[in-house]
């Protein structure tokens, strides 16, 4: 039996899944907020109880601490021995990282050197690195990246039809995100099925806060929504999606900002917050719509439009689909989300199953018999993902 870690530290912030492997079972799970605050939050789940306290929390590397005298303390772990591995989530990988890869000084530094493309995660997952690998200095630590899975896109799909040597000096291309969950959701799918991945046409759709799309052919994804950055692809809680890149000069001009300044309002003011200007959660926005506000049903509709425009243009990518996934917070919960995008693909032969739609929080298949491409909710988990690649990469089985 291992004991396996799953981390995902962001900069205020510190998630955290202990995992029994290879049986999966979750040991206890929590999160530590506000890091750096007086009052910082740390919760735990201890037999099935939330745990909150508030508490100082100076930095990541008294988080990690806090955590591991907790679980010593709580009698979760008798020793801290027992752990046998950490595997974090780092968002950037770029084009060094085709596959998870064991901590050491040289991965260090080649996360620390993509920071230049993910300058708010990258450096916050180095210190969440920093602070196990000085807590437990003789347990393996794995990285697993949100691009890895996307590695496998064509040169003319991730190249953008820019000057090309701002690929060369800047390593601008299309990376990708989310990439742990949609492999996730995709073996998943072809485990529901009863077929083998490798011949199957998949659309992922990971619909949260964040949100993208993949196409995943035969198990390997072959392109995907998300760009260089989080920003590209669909419309989602505050970032804009595609859009004009001249709106930039335009705004920078007129509103008197710096090409930065507008950056950050396309991800922090824009989807559905700039459209409805009532909020980024898509709950807020559907109660907006039932209730009449026409700014929420619009934000909505954009959103769905441009999911299915996407799925669309995979189906040409493919060659057809034989399965579309919904996950994450939307895809796993908004039965009006799934409902409207489905509608849209009606000429694809997708038949929604109303009844099968309505049903919340559990894998179930929401298109009918007849439907010619078959529709499903499947919870991601990231986590159990990390922990299986922390198995794998640091070989734990074999010692
Ligand atoms: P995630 O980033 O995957 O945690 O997803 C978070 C988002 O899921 C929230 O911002 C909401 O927009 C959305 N969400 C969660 N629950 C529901 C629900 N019951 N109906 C619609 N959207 C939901």
């Amino acid at each position: 039996m291992l004991k396996i870690m799953a981390v995902n530290a962001g900069s205020s912030s510190l998630k955290f899944k202990l995992f029994m492997m290879p049986g999966e079972e979750v040991i206890t799970e929590g999160i530590v907020e506000r890091i750096g605050w007086d009052d910082a939050y740390y919760t735990i789940v201890v037999n099935g109880d939330k745990i909150k306290e508030v508490l100082p929390i100076k930095n990541h590397s008294v988080a990690v601490r806090r955590l591991l005298d907790d679980l010593i303390s709580r009698g979760i772990l008798s020793d801290l021995s027992e752990i046998n591995g950490v595997g974090h989530r780092i968002v950037q990988g770029g084009s060094y990282f085709p596959d998870s890869v064991l901590i050491d000084e040289d991965v260090v530094q080649k996360i620390d050197e993509l920071a230049e493309l993910a300058p708010l995660h990258n450096p916050a997952h180095l210190t969440g690195i920093k602070a196990f690998l000085e807590a437990l200095p003789d347990v393996p630590n794995v990285a697993v990246f949100d691009t890895s899975f996307h590695q496998t896109m064509d040169e003319e799909t991730y190249m953008y039809a820019l000057p090309y040597e701002w690929f060369t000096k800047y390593k601008i291309r299309k990376y990708g995100a989310h990439g742990t969950s949609h492999k996730y959701v995709a073996m998943k799918a072809a485990q529901i099925v009863g077929r083998p991945l490798e011949e199957l046409k998949i659309v992922t759709c990971h619909l949260g806060n964040g949100a993208s799309i993949a196409a995943v052919k035969g198990g390997k994804c072959i392109d995907t929504s998300m760009g260089l950055t989080p920003l590209e692809g669909i419309p989602m809680g505050t970032r804009s999606g595609n859009i004009d890149p001249a709106v930039v000069g335009v705004i920078s001009e007129a509103e008197n900002l710096t090409a930065a300044e507008v950056v950050d309002i396309l991800n922090k003011k824009s989807g559905y917050l700039g459209v409805s200007g009532v909020s980024n959660d898509s709950r807020d926005l559907e109660a907006g719509m039932a209730k009449g506000n026409r700014r929420c049903k619009l934000a909505l509709d954009i959103q769905s439009k441009r999911i299915a425009d996407y799925i669309g243009s995979y189906f040409i990518q493919l060659e057809g689909i034989d399965i579309i996934v919904f996950t994450a917070g939307i895809g796993e919960n908004s039965s009006r989300c799934r409902r409207d995008v489905l509608n849209r693909l009606k000429v694809l032969g997708v038949e929604v199953d109303e009844e099968a739609n309505n049903k919340q929080r559990q894998i179930v298949e929401i298109t009918t018999k007849n439907s010619k491409v078959r529709a499903f909710v499947i919870p991601t988990n990231e986590e159990l993902m990390i922990a299986r690649d922390t198995v794998r990469i640091a070989r734990l089985c074999e010692k």
